[in-house]
This record gives structure tokens, C-alpha cells and sequence, in this order.
């Protein structure tokens, strides 16, 4: 015996690599490319550094006043962590508490395997079928909880909500978690379905579409009720995981709604224009909805693009594994990145 034998052991989650150096053309972790809304800025430079003698609230009411306003919920539906994994992490260990297998898609956010080896939780992936698409019929077997993200990661792809509200609708005896992590950049919000489910969770991030990753917001909406179990566990955890500066910093953020829609808008219009000039140099890809694009070439596999590109400096995200190692999770950047990807591609593929 020794004390190795009681370590809980896991294979972390990997992220993809923050480089050092300034000049890289970064479209490998799915950031936004523009700044934070001005007001967020403002605020920032204006901080009373004096409060930071004092814990913060610890009901973070700051920004759960925000986005319950903005939302159009009450207070007590809205629970926030720090990033959405600290979110998702947190339901996990609420509601995943039995001896059925939890469900996801085969090809998704490769976090959730981790956070269920982690707590222990048994887990039964569901796989996707040859479009990308998530099998809904695989979801309606017995299980002790189902996540799926829409649009799924990596692939892009959205999924109305009426497939959304049918995987909802068939596990009534457990929590269904909707992780919306990209739903900003062209779906519809499963939010609306709270009216009609208990047992809906659906989550959301400042990281991408708020441009504020490196405050790490994230937020789940549900009904009272699941809001208060979560609550109990995390006060149970750590009852002060948001800090002062991202509690007000990310209130300012959700207040600027003009903003917000511009800089979604402009990604969007980026993406459309990515999807025809990668579709002109022979990639194939789901069709994404989200700020990324995840794209295989015809000819050329997926690996030595992924060197290429490295060297010239331009980062995009490569998985070597089962399934997913012929592709590449190109987030959308700035027009003018995009072009200076799309040139070294034709230089490198013409
Ligand atoms: C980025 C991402 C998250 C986590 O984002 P945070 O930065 O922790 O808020 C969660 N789910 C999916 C699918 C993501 O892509």
C-alpha cells in the first residue's frame, strides 16, 4: 500500500496553447477577436482597488441582477461560475448523482469525459451520426442525465429546437443541461423552453460572444428550484468564486447590448465569407453556426495543414484522435486575419 493508491487519478482536460509571443495569428481557442464592450474598459479603469481587502458577494449579485434583467428571468433562476466549466463542473456534481450512465455526443466537448471521470460518474457517449448531427433517437434511452452543447463542439453544427425540446422532453426524470457556449452566432436559445421543463438546464459563457475569456464568466439559467441545489453545492465548494472586478466587469458587459449585437454580427458576416473561400480551396465542413469552422480538405490531410500553418504563425486547433484527426477547428478572428489564412491556405494548397 502507499499513498499513490488513494490518489484520485484523471487525464486532465488538454486546452489549447496560449503561445507567448505577440505575433501569432490566434484561432485556436475560440476567443473573440475584439475588445470587451467600451463600458467594460471604462469600469475597468476606475476600479476601487480598496474593495479588494473585503470577499466579495458571494451571491454574486452584481451580474445575476444583469442577466436576470437581460434575460428576462427572476434572480433566483440564474447561477454563476467561474467560466462555464466551473459552471458545468458544479452541475455535474449537483445532478449527476446516480448509478445510470450520463449521455453526450461521441464528438463534443472534450470536458465532460474528464469532469465525469473526476467525480465518478458513469458515462455513455451517443455517436453522432455520418453528417455530424446529434442522433436525438440516442438520447431516449435510459440514463442518469444528458449534456449536449448547440451548436456542438467541435463540429459547428446546430440543432433546431425542436430536436433540442424532444431530447428535453423524453428524460423528464433527469436533468437535461443545453451548454450554449456558441449559441450567440446564430441559434435560438433553448431559455424559452424553461416555461414548460423543470428539469432544463441551460448554460452560457462571456468567453466567446462577450469577448471576456480571460475574466472567465460563465452562467447557467434554470428554474428556482435546480438553481437552489446548485447554489447548496457550490456554497459547499467555495462560497467565493467570483471575484469583485469580473462580478462588475461582466455586469457593465451584459448592459451593452448595442455592442454585444455588433460584434456577433461582425463575426457572423466573417464566418459566411470564410465558408465560401475555404469551400473554394477544397475544404468540406459542417455547416457552422458558431465562431468557428471545423474543416477537412479534400486531399490534403488535416496534420500537415496544421504544421503549415504553425509555422507561418497562424494557430488553429488539431485533435489526433478517433474520428477527428482529419480536421481542423478554425475559430473565426478579424476580416483581416482571416484573409491572412485564407492567402497562406492558397499559397500553401494552390
Ligand atoms: C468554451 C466552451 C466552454 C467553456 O467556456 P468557459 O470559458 O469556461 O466559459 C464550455 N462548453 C463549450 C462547448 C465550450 O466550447
Amino acid at each position: 500500500m502507499s499513498w499513490e493508491d488513494s490518489v484520485r487519478k484523471v487525464v486532465p482536460y488538454v486546452a489549447g496553447e496560449q503561445p507567448k509571443q505577440k505575433d501569432v495569428i490566434k484561432l485556436n481557442t475560440n476567443e473573440c477577436p475584439y475588445p470587451p464592450a467600451p463600458a467594460v474598459a471604462k469600469l475597468a479603469e476606475n476600479l476601487d482597488t480598496d474593495a479588494f481587502r473585503l470577499y466579495p458577494d458571494p451571491d454574486t449579485t452584481p451580474i445575476v441582477t444583469a442577466l436576470a434583467e437581460y434575460y428576462g428571468v427572476k434572480k433566483e433562476q440564474v447561477f454563476v461560475g467561474v467560466g462555464s466549466d466551473d459552471v458545468i463542473s458544479m452541475a455535474f456534481l449537483t445532478f449527476f448523482n446516480n448509478e445510470k450512465p450520463i449521455l453526450f455526443p461521441d464528438v463534443t466537448y472534450s470536458f465532460y469525459d474528464v469532469w465525469a471521470d473526476l467525480y465518478h460518474i458513469p458515462y455513455k457517449t451517443v455517436a453522432l451520426k455520418d453528417d455530424w448531427s446529434i442522433d436525438v433517437e440516442g438520447f431516449k434511452q435510459e440514463n442518469g442525465g444528458v449534456i449536449f452543447p448547440n451548436p456542438n463542439a467541435p463540429t459547428g453544427l446546430y440543432m433546431d429546437l425542436e430536436y433540442v425540446e424532444e431530447i428535453i422532453k423524453a428524460n423528464p426524470d433527469v436533468v437535461v443541461m443545453v451548454d450554449e457556449a456558441y449559441i450567440d452566432f446564430g441559434g435560438k436559445s433553448a431559455l424559452p423552453l424553461l416555461e414548460k421543463y423543470d428539469n432544463l438546464l441551460v448554460i452560457q459563457t462571456f468567453s466567446k460572444s462577450r469577448a471576456m475569456a480571460g475574466l472567465r464568466i460563465g452562467f447557467c439559467i434554470g428554474n428556482e428550484k435546480l438553481i437552489k441545489y446548485l447554489n447548496d453545492v457550490k456554497f459547499s465548494f467555495n462560497s467565493y468564486t467570483m471575484n469583485r472586478p469580473s462580478q462588475a466587469l461582466g455586469a457593465a458587459a451584459v448592459q451593452d447590448d448595442a455592442y454585444f449585437k455588433e460584434i456577433t454580427g461582425k463575426i457572423i458576416a466573417t464566418r459566411e465569407w470564410t465558408k465560401k473561400e475555404l469551400t473554394r480551396l477544397g475544404f468540406t465542413f459542417p455547416d457552422s453556426k458558431a465562431n468557428f469552422i471545423f474543416a477537412s480538405h479534400k486531399s490534403v490531410p488535416a496534420a500537415d495543414i496544421f504544421n503549415y500553418l504553425r509555422q507561418q504563425n497562424i494557430y488553429v486547433r488539431y485533435w489526433n484522435k478517433d474520428r477527428i484527426n482529419n480536421s481542423l477547428r478554425i475559430t473565426i478572428g478579424t476580416d483581416s486575419q482571416m484573409q491572412l489564412l485564407i492567402a497562406a491556405l492558397e499559397a500553401y494548397l494552390g
